[in-house]
């Protein structure tokens, strides 16, 4: 991270980050204030020129140079993650090492390709001759504002993109887990990024705000309702912004599905990084035929777990929760369904003696009257509800404010896609989940309040450019025929002109 010359008074102000597994102080790091944050901002503009006319080349180098060292460095990585977050060493390396290592690469290689100048035909015969060109130049200075859950996919994976296109970065990284984003300012420096680039402005909301009035683009993830403070802010210096926000995953499981695979992965995708993934399914429905069998299969599944502080490869499937205040809305989803008549088959209660971990959970006999079917639980929870067929578990996928991701299970794989089609979310899987979010060339982003643009494919680096259109004239006459003077007869000839083209032949 870049050293700021701090005033007396604001050295006082530090975040401690606390190891949610354990309940130990990791480290302490600064919170930044608004003149800190415009200090990096002047830093970061100053460098970026340099950093563009480096070109694709020369940036790639320097990306695929990281690529390297997050993979050599991986168990140092993954120990900084899992210090900060809690969560496994399996989810640290699938998620975050394998997600990260992945883009650096992706990015580098593609970045060329989709930023490519674009040359355009227009029909059109008013500019006929002309040369049409649209470009996409770098922002200047990106804001990424991240969250807990994956300090370096979510947080860092983001700025990827960003540095791949020619901008300089600054991230707010969650100001419960920055230290991942601080060791990769160690890494990129290391690679050779030059100073100025990537640059991190540790804080809280008030850090974050002081971004979006700093920055030429906010790439935000996190939960709907700061989202829409972010957007509101940004609103004011006319800043665009990019918000990937929270989730409630629907996962369909038809009567003909491989039940066992579907378990398995209603297992999995509930429980993995301890739920808190903003595509885990949070919700299932189960045909009738097969739900009893279903339930059993993922109840004896999920009662098999181990849960508790990690200590190394293999050492427990599930996790901590990340975020204290995360526990009190898991448990009182949980809490509240029981309430009001829904049954615990497994788990169902906050372990807090050393750490902070809530027990891998399945529920039964829910359904949308309660918040553990509409709301964002984001931890080790699986509510199933029993439906009659596809339509009425297309129509509850649908009865949500979320549209992040959903999943249908079946060995039809036909129809599959077809109801696939019909739910209102931003990716749909079929008899798999998560998984889209590998293929970066597919864009992820949420419909409805999950969002609003994406990250990956095309979009997800053309976000951090500014489109420009070019119009070059080589030959042409002195003066075009629409030109002072207006003279009746050349109007009355680009009238008739319009009519052949635009008015010719019958309409319905
Ligand atoms: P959060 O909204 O509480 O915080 C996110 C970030 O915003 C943090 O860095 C925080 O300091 C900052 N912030 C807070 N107030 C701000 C303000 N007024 N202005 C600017 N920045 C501000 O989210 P969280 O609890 O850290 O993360 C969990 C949420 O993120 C879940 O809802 C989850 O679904 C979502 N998420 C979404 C995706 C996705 O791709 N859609 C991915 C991961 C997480």
């Amino acid at each position: 991270m870049a050293i700021v010359e701090r005033e007396p008074s604001a050295q006082q102000q530090q975040i401690d980050v606390e190891n949610p597994a354990t309940g130990a102080v990791v480290r302490s790091v600064p919170i930044l204030s608004a003149e800190e944050v415009r200090t990096l901002a002047e830093r970061g503009r100053a460098a970026q020129p340099a950093w563009e006319a480096l070109g694709f080349e020369g940036r790639a180098r320097v990306l695929r140079r990281a690529q390297k060292w997050v993979l050599d460095h991986r168990e140092r990585l993954i120990e900084t993650i899992v210090s900060e977050t809690g969560k496994t060493h399996e989810d640290a390396l699938l998620a975050e090492i394998g997600y990260v290592g992945n883009a650096f690469g992706f990015w580098a290689k593609n970045a060329p390709e989709y930023l490519a100048d674009e040359k355009v035909r227009s029909a059109n015969p008013f500019v006929l001759g002309r040369k049409l060109v649209v470009r996409y130049a770098p922002l200047g200075l990106v804001g990424v504002i991240g969250p807990w859950n994956y300090p370096l996919s979510n947080s860092f994976g983001d700025c990827i993109p960003a540095l791949a296109a020619g901008n300089a970065v600054i991230l707010k990284p969650s100001e419960v887990t920055p230290l991942t984003s601080l060791l990769m300012a160690e890494a990129m420096r290391e690679c050779g990024l030059p100073d100025g680039i990537y640059q991190v402005a540790t804080g809280l909301g008030e850090t974050g705000q002081a971004v979006i009035d700093e920055v030429d683009m906010v790439m935000f993830t996190g939960s709907t309702a700061t989202g829409k403070k972010v957007m509101e802010r940004a609103a004011r210096t006319l800043t665009p912004v990019s918000l990937e926000l929270g989730g409630k995953d629907p996962m369909i499981v038809l009567a003909d599905a491989d039940l066992e695979r579907a378990a398995n992965a209603a297992t999995y995708y509930s429980m993995q990084n301890g739920g808190q993934t903003c595509i885990s399914v949070e919700r299932a429905y189960v045909e009738a035929p097969v739900y009893d069998a279903f339930v059993a299969k993922v109840t004896q599944k999920v009662k098999a777990l181990r849960q508790g502080a990690p200590a190394g490869p293999g050492s427990v499937d599930v996790g901590a929760i990340t975020f204290p205040k995360q526990l009190d809305i898991v448990s009182g989803h949980v809490d509240a369904a029981r309430s009001a008549g829904a049954t615990v088959l497994t788990g169902g209660h906050a372990r807090t003696e050393s750490g902070r971990f809530y027990e891998p959970t399945v529920l039964v006999d829910v359904d949308h009257s309660m918040a553990c079917m509409t709301e964002e639980t984001f931890g080790p929870t699986l509510p199933i509800m029993r439906v009659n067929d596809a339509e009425e578990a297309v129509k509850l996928a649908n009865d949500s404010p979320y549209g992040l991701g959903a999943s249908v299970w079946t060995s039809d794989v036909t129809r599959g896609e077809a109801l696939a089609r019909r739910i209102e979310a931003g990716a749909v899987c079929v008899n798999d989940a998560q998984v889209n979010y590998l293929a970066l060339e597919l864009p992820m982003g949420g419909w409805k309040s999950s969002g609003l643009g994406s990250r990956h494919g095309a979009g997800g680096i053309r976000k951090y450019t500014r489109q420009q259109s070019l119009l070059v004239t080589r030959l042409a006459p002195k003066r075009d025929l629409h030109m002072f003077p207006y003279k009746a007869k050349t109007t009355g000839l680009l009238g008739r002109a319009m009519k052949l083209l635009y008015g010719r032949g019958k309409r319905d």
